[in-house]
């Protein structure tokens, strides 16, 4: 038998910096949304003890390097029983080091596979406790569709969804490190700030313009000059009719909140003729799960 879950990817409508933390990490609030781009992660029992990992981008890890792998680990590791014969496939749609969380949602459907086939009765609190071991975002990328995550991304409260809209999102060609932006930050010294409690009132009145107008990333602050590509992204989308704009994660992929399709389509367009990764997406709501 396969059991197969779709991994959605996920897009900060805002990424704020609070502060640095006595352990090191630093002190976040972001507000996240899964998106319909998403990986197909299919879990099947095998007779051989042992976890391996197959996927149609071949340069991704077989073995524990995997998120989705060392998912499955900790899954056995708190449940206390022995790590069965597993193979995982993941058809990879999500840009990879792109700021959209693959690796830590292609986890998060693991996780999700693996409480369906050997613990329904787990609660999706003790689900994400084994997701924040696995990593900071794997948590949210349980759960999905619209929330505030705080901490080191742990943290979570549910937000009223995102109203209906058309996202397109581009990644350039260049690549950013996560530690390297870390690194940069200095929490007194960030210019700009998104408003993320007018955010929050804003998907509270089910405002998407509100939402649009008050997007950003505190990271988009740090990026070295030769991340140029970011904000010519992110001008052209505003120019194409976007809403508002802005870096998802540490980036470098950009979105663009659009609320009539035609425009977004059009924009869509426009950008695939520069940039390889384009793709015009919808949210995606939470599934309530028991
Ligand atoms: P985030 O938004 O959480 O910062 P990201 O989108 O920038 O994540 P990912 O694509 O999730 O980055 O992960 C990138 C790194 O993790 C790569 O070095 C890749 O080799 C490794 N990795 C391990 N497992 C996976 C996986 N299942 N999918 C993608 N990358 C993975």
């Amino acid at each position: 038998m396969t059991y197969t879950e779709p991994a959605w990817a996920k897009l900060n409508l805002a990424l704020d910096i609070l502060g640095k933390r006595a352990d090191g990490y630093h002190e976040l609030r972001m507000v996240m949304q899964s998106i319909d781009l998403a990986d197909q992660v299919t879990v099947s029992p095998q007779p051989e003890p042992g976890c391996r990992v197959t996927s149609n981008l071949l340069y991704l890890p077989k073995d524990e390097g995997n998120i989705a792998a060392k998912a499955a680990l900790r899954f056995f590791e708190a449940s206390g029983t022995p790590l069965p014969g597993l193979s995982i496939d993941i058809q990879k749609n999500i840009p990879v080091c792109a700021g959209m969380a693959g690796g830590s949602s292609d986890g998060a459907a693991v996780l999700r596979l693996l409480r369906r086939l050997y613990a329904p009765e787990m609660t999706e609190e003790q689900l994400e406790e084994i997701g924040a071991r696995v990593g900071s975002d794997v948590p949210y990328c349980i759960r999905g569709g619209t929330a505030l995550a705080e901490g080191r991304g742990e943290r979570l409260t549910d937000l009223p969804p995102l109203p209906p809209c058309h996202l397109v999102v581009c990644k350039p060609s260049c690549s950013v490190s996560t530690p390297e932006l870390f690194a940069q930050v200095r929490v007194r010294k960030l210019r700009c700030r998104p408003d993320t409690a007018g955010l929050l009132r804003a998907l509270e009145e089910q405002d998407l313009e509100g939402v649009a107008r008050r997007m950003y990333n505190v990271f988009e602050d740090v990026l070295p000059r030769r991340y140029g590509e970011v904000f010519a992204i992110k001008g052209e989308l505003l120019g194409l009719g976007a809403l508002g704009a802005s870096m998802t994660g540490s980036g470098p992929t950009v979105f663009g909140i659009f609320s009539d399709r035609e425009k977004a389509a059009q924009a869509a367009e426009t950008l695939s003729g520069q940039y390889a990764a384009v793709h015009l997406c919808r949210p995606v709501q939470r599934e309530i799960k028991s």
